[in-house]
């Protein structure tokens, strides 16, 4: 183990071995297969942004997806039709009901969301199926590309569902009485089973956890399985259904995108954050694994991951408000040269988006003395700019040249200008020292 990493991987093994002598909970029996697993199975895996890999306990283990597969196929299906086509066949609202309820909207036959069993059963039947392109190789596919390795099927755990999957198959001819739907339903929910007995293990499932995280990139392996867009629009479903009738709970407690399954298999996700993953096969009568349950929420608690709780949110995103007076003399020894106006700086570090543009707005105009004088903007140490925060240093440096000010900025990769733009309308220069020189210039030209 390295030294300093060895730090996560034993926060994971230490909540390991406080809950692997937890022997609370059932095996899932309904379907009989599932009642075969071995009762002490307990393994934890985190995946971050970067494709670090943490475990603890039976991390490899397989065994089968369940309905930690339904957002994923609801990605797929988000990626092929749209939010908009898939939101008329199934809605996005908490069911407050159990996984394999009736939850259908009384007036159309909508089922309630894509993770109780009669949403993720139309989600399914929502894939195309064609000859060159069946709708199980392309779920197949979307769960190896999310997971980072081919997948393959459990047919024994998928035989054992097809055997008894009646209460599906009774769902899926109650949504086809119920609604116009475009696909069959009845014909989609063997696939559904098949989806179901993907074989898996907890770090397959950190792995696809990490991808909704990291905006629909495989961390591990780099691939965009789904547009940022959509890994957004599944981390929602997730944060209000993916737990079933506990979802408000959940999301109370523990505060993060989570999706169980009957097998034992639990993901929650940290936005920009991390995957994790928890495999523990006795479940609480929910649904959910409970050393599963016990372990995210004791982490979350313990690494203040709740996503409600953000105390530091880009805390240090200005470095810096002065006048170039006032800094150290830089190799083009700009100080000091009586009689030019001062010129004001701002500088910004970090990634910037909406909120950090912002505090960047705020010090430039704060920067400097009496709010007249040049003002440059130092984006040097500032590793990346989303388009919003693009738009807004963009739009206020305008406000000022309008408002008279000479403006630059300190911007050598060309972080603000627009995609495609050569030199744009923005005054650039590869260094502070050369921003602050040439708005002396101009100012005393
Ligand atoms: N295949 C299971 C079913 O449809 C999945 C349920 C679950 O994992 O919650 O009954």
């Amino acid at each position: 183990m390295s030294p300093a990493t060895g730090a996560v991987t034993d926060a994971l093994r230490e909540l390991h071995s406080r809950y692997a002598g937890d022997g609370q909970g059932e095996l899932a029996d309904y379907i009989p297969q599932l009642a075969l697993a071995d009762p002490g199975a307990f393994g934890l895996a985190l995946i971050s942004m970067d494709g670090h890999l943490y475990s603890a306990g039976d991390a490899g283990v397989p065994f089968t997806v369940q309905s930690v597969s339904k957002p994923f196929v609801y990605a797929l299906a988000l990626s092929l039709l749209g939010l908009d086509e898939v939101s008329r066949w199934v809605n996005a609202e908490p069911s407050g009901e159990a996984f394999n309820a009736i939850s259908l909207e009384r007036s159309t036959g909508r089922p309630a969301n894509a993770m109780v069993n009669a949403g993720a059963i139309v989600t399914t039947a929502l894939i195309p199926d064609t000859p060159v392109a069946p709708r199980f190789g392309r779920i197949l596919d979307c769960l190896s590309r999310f997971a980072g390795r081919r997948l393959d099927v459990d047919e024994e755990v998928y035989a054992s569902e097809a055997a008894t999957g009646d209460r599906n198959r009774a769902l899926a001819y109650l949504i086809r009485s119920t609604g116009p739907l475009p696909v069959d339903p009845v014909a989609a929910v063997e696939t559904y089973f098949r989806q179901c007995s993907v074989r898996v293990t907890a770090l397959d499932l950190a792995a696809m956890a990490a991808t909704l995280a990291h905006g629909g990139v495989n961390p591990l392996t780099g691939d965009r399985v789904v547009a940022e867009p959509v890994a957004a629009q599944v981390l929602a479903v997730m944060a209000t259904c993916g737990m079933y009738d506990g979802s408000g709970d959940w999301l109370l407690r523990v505060g993060l995108p989570a999706k169980s399954g009957v097998s034992g298999g639990l993901i929650a996700a940290g936005p920009a954050r991390f995957g994790l993953a928890a495999y523990s096969p006795l479940l609480d009568p929910g649904g959910t694994s409970v050393r599963g349950r016990l372990a995210i929420g004791r982490l979350s608690e313990r690494l203040g991951l709740h996503l409600m709780h953000n105390p530091a949110l880009a805390a240090s995103t200005v470095t810096l408000v002065t006048t170039a007076d006032d800094l150290p003399a830089g190799p083009q020894a700009e100080r000091g040269q009586p009689g030019r106006g001062r010129v004001a700086v701002a500088a910004a570090q970090g990634a910037l988006d909406f909120t950090a543009a912002e505090r960047v707005l705020y010090a430039l105009d704060e920067a400097g003395t009496g709010r007249t004088g040049a003002v440059v903007l130092d984006l040097v140490r500032v590793t990346d700019i989303d388009t919003v925060a693009r738009a807004m240093l963009r739009g206020g440096l305008a406000r000022l040249a309008a408002d008279g000010r000479h403006t630059a900025v300190a911007d050598p990769d060309g972080r603000l200008r627009e995609p495609g733009e050569e030199a744009g309308s923005i005054r650039s220069f590869a260094s502070r020292e050369e921003a602050v020189a040439a708005c002396r210039a101009t100012a005393s030209g």
